[in-house]
């Protein structure tokens, strides 16, 4: 498959390490002018000068996907400095597990602030500036656990259940405007995330995966790579599994 994106400006959330920036690679080797955010400043400068050695328009910005004000005026600042917004990766999240009876008050709400609100702001402000080319992607990057869910993850499950109803929905609010909205609901990735697991749980977990191993970045970065790319443009409010065969 031929991915052309030149030309092309791509706002990825979390670009600045893990998935986010793994999807930020992909899609500036194959043209796109990258807009990467983080909270972390040092990390996101050295994403920036990593992804410029490939497409120099890349660039870092810090910003907290909670923070409506910070989002609206980034999306504004990218229209106004690039002329357009083609593709938003709604990849900003995290986790705060606990079981169910433990979990504070405050772990949920900011595990919903982070996954859930961020990917309503980031959508709110760019998709209006999609608007006025009729065309744009939408990636929102939820999670196996949104569908299967998980003991001790009942904020993130329903943070990330919630993008996919999010994700269905704004789908076909946008979709006579010709913009499509789809999800990425990845298995067990290899990131720092997932880096705190121990030994025997991952071992556990590979045990159930049927292709028997964890996914790797580049899994879903061609994904998202795939959905950005106009081999997608007749998809739209799509959840695709990339999980190994944990979710069937
Ligand atoms: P990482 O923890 O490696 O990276 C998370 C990224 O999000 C960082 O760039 C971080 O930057 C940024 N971030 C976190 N909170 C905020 C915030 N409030 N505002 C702006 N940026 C923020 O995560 P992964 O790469 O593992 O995960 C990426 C996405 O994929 C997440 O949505 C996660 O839920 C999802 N996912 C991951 C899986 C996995 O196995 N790893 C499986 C399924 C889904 P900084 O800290 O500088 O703010």
């Amino acid at each position: 498959m031929k991915v052309d994106l030149s030309g092309q400006v791509a706002i990825i959330t979390g670009g600045s390490r893990g998935i986010g920036n793994g999807i930020a690679v992909a899609l500036a080797e194959n043209g796109a002018a990258c807009i990467i955010t983080g909270r972390n400043t040092e990390r996101l400068k050295k994403a920036e000068k990593a992804l410029q050695a490939i497409q120099p328009a890349c660039k870092g910005v810090a910003l907290n996907v909670e923070a409506r004000g910070e989002v609206d005026a980034l999306a504004k600042e990218i229209y106004e400095t690039f002329g357009r917004i083609d593709i938003l990766v709604n990849n900003a999240g995290i986790t705060d597990d606990q079981l169910l009876l433990r979990m504070k008050e405050d772990q949920w709400d900011r595990v919903m602030e982070t996954n859930l609100k961020g990917t309503f702001n980031c959508t709110r402000a760019s998709i209006k500036y999609m608007l006025k080319k009729r065309s744009g992607r939408v990636i929102n990057i939820s999670s196996v656990i949104g569908l299967m869910g998980n003991p001790g993850q009942a904020n993130y499950a329903a943070s990330k259940a919630g993008i996919i109803g999010f994700t269905k929905a704004v789908a076909r609010e946008f979709a006579r405007k010709q913009i499509t909205v789809n999800a990425i609901a990845p298995g067990y990735i290899v990131t720092d995330m997932t880096e705190k697991m121990e030994e025997k749980a991952r071992k556990g977990i590979i045990s159930l995966i049927p292709l028997a191993r964890l996914g790797s970045i580049e899994d879903v970065a061609n994904a998202a790579l795939f959905l950005s790319s106009e081999a997608a443009s007749y998809i739209t409010g799509h959840v695709l599994n990339v999980s190994g065969g944990l979710y069937i």
